[in-house]
């Protein structure tokens, strides 16, 4: 990559701070609520590991469900297809956390970004492995090289008290034999996963296998090609919940939102990028996040399209 990237990210930040709304921390998980909006970070990390950054790039934030997808990639790479029998892989057209389709399609969730989906991929991780959440954190810490990323504890805990709606989620689930942990284990574990801290600059690198076609940072393979391709066309597709046609309209590359502010995205054999700002739209995606990837591409020209 060209040298002249950090000049890019300098004057988007210049154009953020002139952004006129930023939306609003997401207020269902109460730990969440006291985020400050203003606050803004980027990073891109170079296949290589060169990272560049700007703004709060080294402040670890609340990552939510931007760690679908890597326990999605985790998963994949020990069962394979086999993952596909128990999640779908289209767009869900509804909110993250919503119930409706899953009666129509027999507890199969439709995607495995949103929370339904989420929730049978830690499930299946967990059976598979013991500690999902143990091994999404271990993963992030190897390919960021950062080894004090931990979970927060204290949002963790805000979650399981307001964790109606995914233990419902859960509990229909397993109804249709979809679930194979007992639920109070599986939400411990999403919750857990769920509540991993890091910054911008970590999760551009540990992102970084989606765009080397599946290598981990040591060289080492993680997805096939084709697996890695897949990651990227569910992320393009369902990685920002309903928003995800407007997101590809704006910014045209896979990205990845959480409620906690942050989006991760790939530019395949070129880059990862990752925003944070806490205040979010109506769908749950940070509102300069957005507006900094749109601006991203829009700038340096670099898109899947
Ligand atoms: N932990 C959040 C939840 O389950 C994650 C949602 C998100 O980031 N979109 O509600």
């Amino acid at each position: 990559m060209s040298p002249s990237l950090q000049p890019v990210l300098d004057r988007i930040a210049d154009e953020i701070q002139r952004l006129p709304g930023r939306g609003r921390p997401a207020d269902y998980i109460p730990a969440l609520a006291s985020a400050d909006p203003r606050r803004f970070g980027m990073a891109v990390a170079e296949l290589d590991g060169t990272v560049y950054g700007v703004g709060d790039w080294q402040q670890p934030f609340s990552t939510q469900s931007i760690t679908k997808v890597f326990t999605l990639a985790l998963d994949l790479s020990l069962e394979g297809e086999l993952l596909w029998e128990h999640v779908g892989r289209e767009p869900s057209g509804n909110p993250f956390n919503s119930l409706v389709q899953l009666e129509y399609e027999h507890g199969i969730p439709r995607n495995p970004f949103i929370n339904a989906g989420a929730l049978v991929v830690t499930d299946r991780l967990q059976s598979l492995t013991g500690d999902a959440a143990g091994v999404l954190r271990d993963f992030l810490r190897a390919e960021s090289g950062n080894d004090r990323l931990t979970f927060d504890e204290h949002v963790a805990d805000s979650e399981t008290e307001h964790g109606d709606r995914n233990a419902a989620l859960a509990h229909f689930m397993a109804s249709y034999g979809n679930i194979a942990n007992a639920v109070p284990e599986l939400l411990s574990q999403y919750f857990r996963q769920c509540s991993v801290e890091a910054s911008c600059g970590d999760l551009a690198l540990a992102a970084g296998f989606l765009a080397r076609h599946g290598i981990r940072a040591d060289g080492s393979t993680l997805l096939t090609r084709s697996q890695a391709k897949q990651v990227n066309a569910v992320m393009l597709t369902c990685g920002t919940y309903d928003a995800a046609g407007d997101f590809a309209h704006r910014v045209g590359l896979p990205g990845k939102s959480g409620v906690g502010g942050g989006i991760i995205a790939v530019v395949p054999g070129r880059c990862t990028l990752c925003v944070w700002s806490p205040g979010l739209d109506q769908r749950g995606n940070s509102v300069a996040g957005v507006a900094a990837l749109d601006r991203f591409t829009t700038l340096t020209g670099l898109s899947v399209f």
